[in-house]
């Protein structure tokens, strides 16, 4: 029998009524308007971008495998389209707020502009825990969140893709509803497919490959060796695990990484293949015997040359910002870095290469997928693996450059050039009435 049930867990309060300096739409907003500042953006144009198009709330009703009915809350944000339909990760996680969405959904916007894809932003999220749910109870929940944000949804309109704790699986499912709405198959709607399905061959890795050439770029910049560099890596999922990898291949030096429970840390470098060994077989860090076990805290502030905070935001801030001793951090993670930090890393001679432009492979490829899709016809993985490295380099030495050229960070200079070219698109559209 199916009853009404409500838990009091479920209930949290909205980082809306926290200090600004937690709340990840201001902490984004803060670099926002010191970009726009330096573009010297008229007043306008910086109204206009400082508000999301577009916010969605939709109750999720599902049945529990117990027959149990439990309502989840869920969030589409858009935040801007003028370049083209909005693209966005949707996320599956107790944390998730409608202000983490909107930060998320703006950092899509100028991701996309930084390496100039003809996207928009956007994203999603649903209040859950997923690691309580079975594989039916994901998929309901999958199905009937995307049959609630349905409107908003399109190859020409808006189009997920998976962050974190929703993988290939549910983008499937996520594709399938759509396309048993509009009564024909719609690959094109949604990104991170299976490769079976209209998925693209480098998909998988490709936010992880970003990571490291951006990586490869700093210290590059830096004049600093890449062979025997000493790598940091904290979170050990989809962008971690696989910049660690990549990063490895390069020639780096790995020494710690670490997943929800804490970090394993190794002075000499770990056995990065026996990791991912163990990690497959037991899912945890925590039982990995051959290494140290270190704390979340106790990994970002080792001594190291390369940090890749590639978790959660809001990892370092004030409080911690003065004790890291990386000479570059890759921002793996979307908004690792509050904005209290920023000057802190800057006067410790720290290169910084922000999320928009560290994690913006991910996107990248899902654009090459969401192409493919359209034009049904696939790439090999050679062909994705150059034009993402083509990309990368060269949005690198764009951001490099604007910061040179304006004694600016890399953040506020990618920020620069992303603002630039989505001002640019609305001064040519014009307003319409
Ligand atoms: P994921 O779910 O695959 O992995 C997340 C990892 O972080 C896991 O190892 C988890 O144990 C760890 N983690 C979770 N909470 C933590 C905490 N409090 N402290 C330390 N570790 C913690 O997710 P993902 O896809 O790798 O995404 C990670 C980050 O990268 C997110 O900020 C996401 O928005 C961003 N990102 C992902 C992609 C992508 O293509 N997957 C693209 C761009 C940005």
């Amino acid at each position: 029998m199916t009853h009404a049930h409500t838990r009091s867990w479920k209930i949290r309060p909205e980082k809306d009524t926290f200090l600004g300096a937690e709340n990840p739409f201001e902490s984004m907003m803060a670099r926002f308007d010191e970009a726009a500042h330096h573009l010297n953006l008229e007043p306008g144009l910086r109204l206009v971008l400082r508000h999301p198009e577009k916010q969605l709330i939709v109750a999720v009703p599902i049945q529990r495998d117990n027959g149990e009915t439990e309502v989840f809350t869920g969030y589409r944000v858009l935040y801007n389209t003028a370049r083209g339909p909005a693209k966005g990760g949707i996320r599956f996680d107790m944390q998730v707020t409608l202000d983490e969405v909107k930060a998320l959904a703006a950092w899509m916007t100028w991701k996309c502009a930084v390496v100039n894809l003809p996207f928009g932003g956007s994203k999603g999220g649903v209040v859950c825990d997923p690691s309580t749910m079975s594989v039916g109870e994901l998929e309901r929940l999958t199905r009937r969140y995307t049959s609630g944000i349905i409107d908003m949804l399109g190859p020409d309109s808006d189009v997920p893709a998976p962050d974190v704790n929703t993988n290939e699986r549910m983008m499937a499912w996520i594709m399938d509803t759509y396309s048993m709405h509009k009564r024909h198959t719609v690959t094109a709607v949604v990104t991170g497919k299976p490769v079976a399905m209209g998925g693209s061959l480098g998909r998988r890795e490709a936010t992880g490959r970003g990571c490291m050439i951006v990586t490869r770029e700093a210290l590059r910049q830096l004049k600093l060796p890449i062979e025997g560099t000493r790598v940091v890596v904290q979170g050990f999922g989809n962008v971690g695990s696989i910049s660690a990898q990549l990063m490895a291949e390069q020639g780096m030096k790995i020494l710690a990484v670490s997943d929800k429970e804490g970090g394993i840390y190794h002075p000499k470098g770990l056995e990065l293949d026996d990791v991912l060994r163990h990690v497959k077989e037991h899912k945890v860090l925590s039982s990995y015997q051959k290494a140290e076990h270190i704390s979340n805290a106790e990994l970002l502030t080792l001594d190291t040359d390369v940090l890749v905070p590639a978790a959660l935001e809001n990892v370092i801030t004030d409080e911690n910002a003065g004790q890291i001793r990386a000479r570059v951090i890759c921002e793996g993670a979307n908004g690792p870095t509050s904005a209290d930090a920023d000057a802190i890393l800057q006067d410790a001679g720290i290169l910084v290469v922000p999320d928009i432009l560290a994690n913006a492979g991910g996107v990248t490829v899902s654009y090459f997928e969401w192409v493919q899709d359209r034009g049904g016809y696939f790439w090999d993985l050679e062909t994705v693996n150059s034009r993402l490295e083509k990309i990368m380099v060269s949005s690198y030495q764009e951001c490099a450059a604007m910061a040179a050229r304006t004694k600016v960070s890399m953040r506020i200079a990618a920020y620069m050039v992303a603002i630039d070219r989505v001002a640019q698109v609305h001064r040519l559209r014009g307003m319409y009435a």
